[in-house]
């Protein structure tokens, strides 16, 4: 009887165990900021939320509350990946290999593109900056 009821706590265990909270350090690869973050685990990964929990360390360009940063950051690389889909997609024969770049201390995004002409670059830019509306951006 006792085995019993040892048997049923333990298959009844794993439903007692609630959310876990998971924490993520994360060095972009548009600056070298390194800002840890918490996500639970027990929420599907499209729905889940990061939350800025500690800034390990900041780069000369971003600086303001640890919300900020993280917000700045996040914009500044989702922009970079954006900005390079909408070349691909515009330019079919280009690969990821192809595009490169950079953010100076001037927080100007610079794409480098192999394979692309100074007009096709020009319209590229153009397109970029009207869909993701901001301004600085080169490509190059
Ligand atoms: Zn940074």
């Amino acid at each position: 009887m006792r085995k019993l009821f040892i048997l049923g706590f333990l298959i009844f265990l794993p439903t007692l165990v609630f959310a876990k909270i998971q924490t993520t350090t994360w060095s972009p690869d548009t600056c070298e900021c390194e800002l840890e973050y918490e996500w639970d685990d027990s929420i599907p990964q499209e729905t889940r939320t990061h939350t800025i929990s500690k800034i390990v360390k900041t780069c000369p360009v971003h600086s303001g509350n640890k919300e900020k940063v993280y917000s700045d950051v996040l914009k500044e690389n989702q922009d970079k990946n954006k900005a390079i889909g909408i070349i691909m997609e515009r330019e079919p024969s280009i690969k990821a290999e192809d595009i490169s770049f950079s953010y100076g201390s001037d927080q100007m995004l610079r794409l480098f593109v192999k394979g692309l002409d100074s007009i096709k670059k020009s319209s590229a830019e153009t397109d970029i900056k009207t869909r993701l509306k901001i301004d600085k951006v080169i490509v190059e």
